[in-house]
């Protein structure tokens, strides 16, 4: 289902795109370069902020655009290490974004690593049978404004708690595409987003410092290959063989290991840094040593980092986490193999952080009123 809003989000336009509407209106294109300073340096949120710009201008952009096409609705934090904003778009959808922050060894929490983990979809139509953001299907995708506004949510919140000078880069360190929906399923919305966020008149936020991930659209991977932006690439796994993998990931069946590993491998070629594989471990399903073994192979050939995130449990699902000595005995099989891994444990998982699971209540909440 595709949603038209009534106005296009000035969040969703390049500096070319807006100086063209700018000056097919007779106003003059430097404005353009203007209003972008105004959303990203200074990041106001009116255009009765926007000083500088003359009175008939301002009022050309509220006939035209509208600012924030997001509204945050709950911004929860639990512990010192996860936040999370659940935010209402104009068709009243809601979609996640989550702030992380990972204390670094030797550091306070003031210097710690922060990384946001931003939606690009309403729902997934992937299916992942873990997986919370499936579970409700999908609604649609969210357009490039939906997704850069959730960055300067975070943004402006942290703008407020840390007295920083505006006129500064964004004030977290890593941008994660790991919220909801399949990023390589809104190809075209991932890519203006990417231009916007990595542009300097935009965020001006580093490629490297960007994450995709994926569930695995193998010819959207060789695409995004030669896009020319070095973003990272984060490949949910999550079953080393096509027997495991196909049986809690559909999309495995479309394009199973002989085909995804390869488009990985191109992908690793091609921009030379280390990948990133996602292994959830999920009791009984994926997680004996015959699979960390397969895995290892993976890992190698491919050159790739291997993150084990132990199952979050998700309500209405019944996957269970294995214990803490089966996850250890996991990883230990990867260690051997002299394969770089880390397992993530028990970040956000009090306050619903894996994707989906926050708005997964919500929508309950709101039916659930809605029916009394
Ligand atoms: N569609 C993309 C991005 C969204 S999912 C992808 O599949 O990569 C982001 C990550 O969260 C994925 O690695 C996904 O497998 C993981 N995830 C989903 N549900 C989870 C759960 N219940 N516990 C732990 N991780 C989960």
């Amino acid at each position: 289902m595709a949603f038209t809003p009534q106005k296009p989000s000035l969040f969703g336009e390049t500096l070319e795109s807006l100086q063209e509407q700018i000056e097919a209106a007779g106003f003059k294109g430097f404005r353009a370069k203007q209003v972008m300073d105004w959303l990203y340096k200074k990041r106001v949120d009116s255009w009765d902020a926007m000083s500088n710009l003359p009175k008939d201008f301002r009022s050309w952009l509220g006939d035209n655009f509208i600012l924030y096409p997001t509204d945050s609705v709950i911004d929860k934090r639990s512990d010192d290490i996860t936040q999370k904003l659940l935010l209402e778009l104009e068709d009243k959808s809601l979609i996640e974004t989550v702030l992380i922050r990972a204390p670094q060894e030797g550091v306070g929490q003031k210097d710690s690593r922060k990384t946001v983990c931003v939606s690009i979809q309403v729902g997934c139509a992937y299916s992942c049978k873990f997986c919370a953001s499936g579970l409700a299907g999908f609604r649609r995708n969210l357009m490039a404004a939906e997704v850069v506004s959730q960055l300067m949510h975070i943004c402006r919140r942290e703008d407020a708690h840390t007295n920083r000078a505006r006129e500064e880069i964004a004030s977290f360190d890593n941008i994660v595409f790991m919220g909801m929906g399949e990023p390589l399923s809104n190809y075209k919305t991932l890519i203006r987003a990417l231009r916007i966020i990595n542009a300097q008149w935009g965020l001006n936020f580093g490629a490297r410092r960007i994450t995709v991930s994926t569930s695995g659209l193998a010819p959207q991977i060789l695409k995004l290959a030669e896009e020319g932006i070095a973003v990272r690439l984060a490949i949910s796994l999550h079953g080393a063989t096509n027997e495991v993998r196909s049986q809690i990931m559909p999309v495995n069946k479309r394009y199973p290991l002989e085909t995804l590993l390869p488009a990985a491998k191109a992908f690793q070629q091609r921009h030379g840094r280390m990948l990133t594989l996602e292994f959830i471990l999920i009791e009984g399903i994926n997680d004996s040593l015959d699979q960390a073994e397969e895995l290892s192979k993976i890992a190698r050939e491919l050159h790739a980092h291997v993150n084990c995130i132990p199952y979050n449990t998700v309500e209405g699902l019944d996957w269970k986490r294995p214990s803490i000595r089966r996850q250890d005995a996991f990883v230990d099989v990867l260690r051997k193999a002299k394969v770089s891994c880390t397992i993530r444990r028990e970040k956000g998982h009090a306050i619903n952080a894996a994707c989906g699971q926050l708005r997964l209540k919500t929508e309950k909440d709101r039916e659930s009123t809605a029916v009394r």
